[in-house]
């Protein structure tokens, strides 16, 4: 089967032929039909400071996927040969201490997809049946594939409600797009975004946006004192892990309000806890992964209900063959999700 494998410690990937994989006892064979690239993918393509860290070579990337089901083990009991399929990417152990307490989001010894276990960037996938998740077929082939960053989106605005609150959100790549519309869908009474990339800010628009604002050309603190009679906002949702913003977030937060931080950032940050999160007594959620599986349903839902439409953030699609064109325009920011068929 052809694949794209990380198979050196350097810049770059390869499109290659390779084995198609063999399935366990309790394993699935999936034919992935479209895969979609994520800010990970693009980390390990340039072998950055955490790929060199995080990634060992050689495996194919890729954990965003759709596709359907052409063999099971022996042991296999949740999916038939058939199945429209999409899967949690963290492979999660199932007896830590975590997971035996309902937060396998943070198992102790989870194992990523595409990063630990071959990935999806390939014509097929073998996985353990207990992550796999039957898509609703009301949800297309190319929303199948973003659940997973979408939940993402969906623990972070759900970590409170947001209905009838103002919200900042900090960050318009795929996950603070989406993270728009499912404020708006949940009744956000005003929703902000900010960030410097204009292309992204037109696309928030589309997915609910009140107000778009460029923190390289407008004073974000003072726009958002302004359109919240001075009270600042009741909720910040950080996507953009950048430190700067981080901290416009805090400033701009209302004190008793709440952040919720999914961004990753290259560094320590630096912040005011004393001023600006103990005094203000504001509750600051850290939230990684998807909780497994309740947010793949709320995501399901939002998908198939119309509540949400993930459309405008879907901008490109190319062949499999060509993904370097999707990790260059992600790399500019050209680009919402791209999407990869097979
Ligand atoms: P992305 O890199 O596509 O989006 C980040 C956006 O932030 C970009 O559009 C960028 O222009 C913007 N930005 C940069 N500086 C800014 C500033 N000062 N103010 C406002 N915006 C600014 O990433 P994504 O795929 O949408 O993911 C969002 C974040 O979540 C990333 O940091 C990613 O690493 C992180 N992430 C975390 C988890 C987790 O489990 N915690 C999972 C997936 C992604
Ligand atoms: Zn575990």
């Amino acid at each position: 089967m052809k694949a794209v494998v990380k198979r050196r410690r350097t810049k770059g990937m390869e499109f290659i032929e390779v084995p198609t994989p063999k399935i366990g006892l309790r394993d699935v064979l999936i034919k992935v039909k479209i895969a979609s690239i994520c800010g990970t993918d693009v980390h390990i393509y340039d072998w950055t400071r955490w790929a060199q860290h995080r990634f060992t070579p050689s495996r194919i990337i890729g954990h965003e996927f759709v596709g359907t089901v052409a063999k099971i083990g022996e042991e296999v009991t949740q999916v038939k040969t058939g199945d429209r399929v999409s899967a949690e990417s963290h492979l999660t152990c199932g007896h830590c201490y975590q997971c035996n307490n309902g937060h396998s989001e943070v198992c102790r010894n989870f194992k990523l997809l595409g990063v630990d276990h071959d990935g999806t960037f390939a014509e097929y996938l073998v996985l353990p049946e207990h992550v796999l998740w039957k898509n609703d077929e009301n949800i297309p082939d190319e929303w199948a594939t973003i659940q997973e960053p979408f939940g993402n989106a969906v623990d972070t605005v759900l970590a409170e409600d947001v209905s009838a609150k103002t919200v900042l959100i900090l960050g318009a790549g795929p996950i603070g797009l989406f993270a728009t519309s499912i404020a708006k869908a949940c009744g956000a009474s005003l929703i902000i975004v900010s960030d410097p990339n204009n292309y992204r800010l037109a696309i928030s628009k589309k997915m609910g946006a009140h107000i778009a604002v460029n923190p390289r050309r407008q004073d974000v603190v003072q726009l958002a004192l302004d359109a919240t009679q001075n009270n600042g906002v009741d909720v910040v949702l950080e996507f953009s892990g950048n430190n700067q913003a981080l901290n416009q977030g805090l400033k701009i937060i209302t004190p008793g309000g709440r952040i919720s931080v999914l961004g990753i950032y290259e560094r320590r940050v630096n912040m005011d806890l004393n001023k600006d999160v103990i005094f203000k007594k504001i509750r600051m959620y850290g939230i990684t992964g998807r909780k497994v599986f309740s947010t793949w349903y709320k995501t399901s839902r939002f998908l198939s209900s119309g509540l949400v439409d993930p459309g405008p953030v879907i901008t490109h699609q190319f062949p499999l063959k060509d993904y370097e064109k999707g990790m260059k325009l992600m790399k500019d920011g050209k680009c919402g999700k791209v999407i990869l068929n097979m």
